[in-house]
């Protein structure tokens, strides 16, 4: 028996390092109970079981005999060296806790079939809570099995935030528990100068991605941020929730941003929403309509229209209002001429970014009054109405874009002028005068 053990050790040990390890770790208790287990009920046995209580080092070195031969050629004696300390930290563990690193093909029933659990079982598991079933890569699992061989508890580690655990209840089936750990909110000021682009900038400075956006939205109303020049600097009070570790979420407390000499702060209040340093609203309102008094609907927006002569879906992404050339066109919001020319079917029309998120366009124009690059204010002249394009008589053709969609002009939500009063102010005022001081450059 012990030459048997010798043999298996010696394959063992032929195996790459890594390769070993986890065949250990994976099976040490599993293949425990299934090579002693036999020997233990049959008495007769027993001087074979003496013969197999091994060292610890030596019980370790049998574990791959279920998935290797054991007449494989000698190792190399340099080779021989057993790797000491994970496999003896995993086995540390509780008593008859059976783990599992969730790997690639894995599902619930095929980890727990393969340690004899029964399909009965793992069916209850899963009725108990549908997410079993999308274990994903890396996750951990832990089960005990009661005296009889069943599932007594599984425990799921479902992400650095969450476990969830099931156990086993006296009329059968399982109970669900879940626990969410909560990290520690820690305050950082990340604070850099624009070098190529501001998110190559704000990387470097150790912002992630989702950061990075969150500073941009912000800043959406003051500051196109692909306009930034080399050498503008920028600093900004995260407050970040660090698990094991790692960060779990951000929240963007205040940034301030200094261009061309000039500060530009956007400074959270207890809304959500971010105020400038006087707790003015940043997303000024928009008109509803684009003309200083309200003209008539001649076609609404439709964007399943059919066109009457080639019965083809032709989506019409705005809204007509009809009224005479030469009618003053205004900017509804603030915000960036992007566009402003003659184009086909469209004739002369002019396009503005308002922030991050909406773009409006103005069609069929007589004259231009803007150009592209041009900043304009909400109620500024952009142009004067017309009947260019595909047009069949004078009319403004307009349309407001949200996220890159056109939506409803009559009916879309709309940013509204906003600021803090009362109250509310005072404390944002108080909040800002804690956020401030430690937006510096220096
Ligand atoms: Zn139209």
């Amino acid at each position: 028996m012990q030459q048997i053990a010798r043999s298996v050790a010696l394959a063992f040990n032929n195996l790459p390092r890594p390769h070993r390890v986890m065949l250990g770790s994976l099976t040490v208790l599993t293949l425990a109970v299934a090579v002693w287990r036999p020997y233990i009920y049959h008495p007769e046995s027993a001087p074979i079981v003496k013969t197999i209580e091994l060292e610890k080092n030596e019980v370790r070195s049998l574990l791959p005999e279920a998935s290797e031969p054991i007449d494989q050629a000698a190792p190399e004696a340099e080779d021989e060296a057993i790797p000491q300390d994970e496999l003896d930290e995993k086995t540390a563990g509780e008593a008859g806790v059976h783990e599992y690193v969730v790997s690639t093909g894995d599902t619930l029933s095929s980890v727990l079939n393969q340690y004899g659990i029964d399909m009965g079982e793992i069916s209850q598991l899963a009725a108990v809570d549908k997410d079993l079933r999308n274990l994903k890569i890396g996750q951990q699992i832990s089960w005990t099995l009661t005296p009889e061989g069943e599932l007594q508890r599984l425990t799921w580690e479902m992400s650095r935030r969450e476990t969830r655990t099931y156990d086993r209840q006296a009329n059968g089936g399982f109970k669900m528990s879940s626990e969410i750990a909560q990290g520690d909110w820690v305050n950082s000021v990340m604070k850099g100068t624009v070098g190529g682009s501001f998110v190559a900038s704000a990387k470097d400075a150790g912002l992630n991605s989702a950061e990075i956006s969150a500073v941009i939205k912000a800043m959406q109303w003051q500051m196109d941020f692909r306009k930034l020049k080399k050498g503008d600097e920028f600093s900004v009070l995260m407050s970040r929730e660090m698990l094991d570790g790692k960060r779990e979420q951000s929240q963007l407390l205040g940034v301030r941003l200094r261009s061309d000499g000039k500060d530009y702060y956007a400074i959270r209040a207890e809304d959500g929403k971010f105020y400038d340093r006087n707790g003015s609203g940043l997303a000024k309102g928009f008109l509803r309509f684009p003309t200083s008094r309200q003209f008539r609907v001649s076609s609404n927006f439709n964007p399943r229209r059919l066109n009457p002569v080639t019965g083809r879906v032709a989506p019409h992404k705005g809204v007509d209002f009809a009224m005479p050339q030469g009618t003053p066109v205004l900017a509804v919001g603030d915000g960036e001429v992007v566009m402003a020319k003659r184009s086909g079917a469209a004739g002369y029309y002019v396009a503005i970014r308002h922030g991050r998120t909406y773009t409006t366009r103005y069609m069929h124009l007589k004259k231009l009054l803007v150009k592209p690059g041009q900043k304009v204010k909400r109620g500024d002249r952009i142009a004067l109405s017309g009947n260019t394009g595909r047009s069949t008589g004078p009319h403004l053709h307009y349309e407001i874009w949200i996220n890159q969609q056109a939506v409803n002009p009559l009916t879309a939500k709309l940013p509204r002028t906003e600021g803090l009063t009362g109250s509310d102010r005072r404390d944002y005022l108080a909040q800002a005068n804690e956020v401030i001081p430690q937006l510096r450059f220096d």
